[in-house]
C-alpha cells in the first residue's frame, strides 16, 4: 500500500546509507508513484516532484547534516503548501450569512448541509436554517427534514413550488423575521455535469449573492472530481471545496489536483454518514495522511526546531575554516540534551552519532564530558592541539576525572572534528551537484 511504498522510499534517505543521484531519484520517482496512487493527477505529480528537487538544490546547510529527513520535510511542507498551507474558515459576517451548496447528486450535498448546520449550531452564537431546494424528488425534501430533525435545526421547505429561487428567496426573508443569522441552501444535482443544473444553480446564485458557496464532491470519485470542480467553479467562481466520505482510508488525493486545478481552498472534511463526522480541513494533516508519514515527520519537526537552522550555518563556517572547538561541542551537547531522549536523536548532531553510539549516552556520559571542558581555558577549548601532558593533567584534577579520560574525549573530539568536515566539503555539496545534473 501507499504508506509502505512511501516508507520503502523515505528508507533509502533515512538510512545511514550515502546518498546518491541515484537514491534521490528513486525516492522522488516513489513518491511521485506514490501521489498517483492516492488519486493525484499524473501532471500535478510530477510537477509536484520537480519543485521538491529544485527546492532541495537550493537549501545547503540542512542538507549536508542529514539529507533524508531534509527530503521529508521538503516532500510535507510542499505537499502541505499544494493543499493551501492554512485551514481556511467559512465567511459567515452576513445577517443572515447565506451559504450556498453545490456539486453533483450524491456528492453529499444534504448530509453535509446538516452537518455543518450542527456544527454551527453547537457554536452558540449561530442560529442556522436549513433550506431544501432540491425540488424534483420529494424524496429529498423529506431527508432534509430528516436531518434537520435529528441535530433539531429548522428546515425551510415549500413543496408548492418549483422554482428554487423564489425558495431560497423567500428562506432568506423568513431567516430575517425569525433571527437565523445562517442560512444554508441544500440544492439539487445530477448525476453528471449538464446544462440544466448549471444554469439552475447559476441562477439561484446570482439571485441570492451568498457569503459562501461550496462546492462538495465526493472524493472516493478520484480523478472524475477535477473536472466536476473545473466545471461548478467556471460557472459559480465558488469559495471552498467541501470533500466528502474521506472515511477510513479513503485515499484523498483528489484534494491535491483540486486545489491545484482550481485554487479554491478546501474548507472541511465529511468522515462518516453521522452528523458528528464533519472536521475543518487542515492542510498539513491531509499532507501526512497522504504520506502515511506521521512518525517521521514529527521526528524531523523535532529535530527541526531544536536545531536551530541558523546555528547550523554558523556551524558549518567554523567547521569549514577548521574553527571547530570545544565550546562548539558543548553548544551541541546541550542541543542534544534539550530534545529528550539522547539515544534516539544522538544522530542529528553532525558527525555525532556514528562517534557515540558506541558509548553509553546518558546524562552522566555527558556530565563527564561537560566537566572536562569546563575545566579548559578558552584557548584550550578553541585550540585543542595545544593540550599537551600538564594540560591534560590540571584539566583532569579540575573536572574530576582521569587523565585517561580526558584523552578519551580528546580523541573522540579529533575524530568527530574530521568527520565533520569531511561530511561537509564532501558529501552535502556533491549530493547536491549531482541532484541537479
Ligand atoms: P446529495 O445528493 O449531494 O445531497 O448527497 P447526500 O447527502 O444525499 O449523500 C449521498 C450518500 O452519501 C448518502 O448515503 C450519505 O449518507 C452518504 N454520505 C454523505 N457524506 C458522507 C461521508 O462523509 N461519508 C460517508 N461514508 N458517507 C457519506
Ligand atoms: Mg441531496
Amino acid at each position: 500500500n501507499l504508506s509502505d511504498k512511501l516508507d520503502k522510499a523515505f528508507h533509502i534517505l533515512k538510512g545511514h546509507g550515502q546518498i546518491t543521484e541515484v537514491n534521490v531519484a528513486e525516492t522522488l520517482k516513489e513518491v511521485r508513484r506514490a501521489l498517483v496512487d492516492a488519486d493525484v493527477n499524473y501532471k500535478i505529480a510530477k510537477d509536484f516532484t520537480k519543485t521538491v528537487k529544485d527546492k532541495a538544490i537550493g537549501q545547503d546547510v540542512l542538507s549536508s547534516l542529514k539529507p533524508g529527513e531534509l527530503m521529508v520535510k521538503l516532500v510535507k511542507d510542499e505537499l502541505t503548501s499544494l493543499m493551501g498551507g492554512d485551514a481556511k474558515g467559512i465567511n459567515l459576517s452576513g445577517n443572515p450569512s447565506v451559504i450556498l451548496m453545490s456539486g453533483l447528486q450524491g456528492s453529499g450535498k444534504t448530509t453535509f448541509s446538516g452537518k455543518l448546520a450542527n456544527f454551527l449550531k453547537n457554536k452558540k452564537t449561530k442560529k442556522p436554517l436549513l433550506v431544501a431546494c432540491d425540488v424534483y424528488r420529494p424524496a429529498a425534501i423529506d431527508q432534509l427534514h430528516v436531518v434537520g430533525e435529528q441535530i433539531g435545526v429548522e428546515v425551510y421547505s415549500n413543496r408548492e413550488t418549483k422554482d428554487p429561487v423564489k425558495i431560497s428567496q423567500d428562506a432568506i426573508a423568513h431567516a430575517k423575521e425569525n433571527g437565523f443569522n445562517v442560512v444554508i441552501i441544500d440544492t439539487a444535482g445530477r448525476l453528471a455535469v449538464d446544462e440544466a443544473m448549471m444554469t439552475e444553480i447559476s441562477n439561484i446564485h446570482k439571485a441570492i449573492q451568498p457569503q459562501e458557496t461550496l462546492f462538495v464532491v465526493d472524493s472516493m470519485t478520484g480523478q472524475d472530481a477535477v473536472n466536476t470542480a473545473k466545471a461548478f467553479n467556471d460557472i459559480l467562481n465558488f469559495d471552498g471545496v467541501i470533500l466528502t466520505k474521506l472515511d477510513g482510508d479513503t485515499r484523498g488525493g483528489a484534494a491535491i489536483s483540486i486545489k491545484s486545478v482550481v485554487d479554491k481552498p478546501i474548507k472541511f472534511i465529511g468522515t462518516g454518514e453521522k452528523m458528528e463526522a464533519i472536521d475543518v480541513f487542515y492542510p498539513e494533516r491531509m499532507a501526512d495522511r497522504i504520506l502515511g508519514m506521521g512518525d517521521v515527520v514529527s521526528l524531523v519537526e523535532r529535530a527541526q526546531e531544536q536545531y536551530d537552522e541558523e546555528e547550523a550555518r554558523k556551524l558549518q563556517k567554523k567547521i569549514a575554516k577548521n574553527q571547530f572547538g570545544f565550546d562548539d561541542f558543548l553548544n551541541q551537547i546541550q542541543q542534544v540534551k534539550k530534545m529528550g531522549n539522547m539515544k534516539d536523536l544522538i544522530g542529528m548532531i553532525p558527525g555525532a552519532g556514528k562517534m557515540m553510539k558506541d558509548i553509553d549516552i546518558d546524562d552522566d556520559a555527558f556530565k563527564h564530558i561537560e566537566a572536562i571542558i569546563h575545566s579548559m581555558t578558552p584557548e584550550e577549548r578553541a585550540k585543542p592541539s595545544i593540550i599537551n601532558a600538564s594540560r591534560k593533567k590540571r584539566i583532569g584534577k579540575g573536572s574530576g576525572t582521569s587523565v585517561t579520560q580526558v584523552n578519551q574525549l580528546l580523541k573522540q573530539f579529533n575524530q568527530m572534528s574530521k568527520m565533520m568536515k569531511m561530511m561537509q566539503g564532501g558529501g552535502g555539496k556533491k549530493m547536491m551537484q549531482m541532484m541537479k545534473g
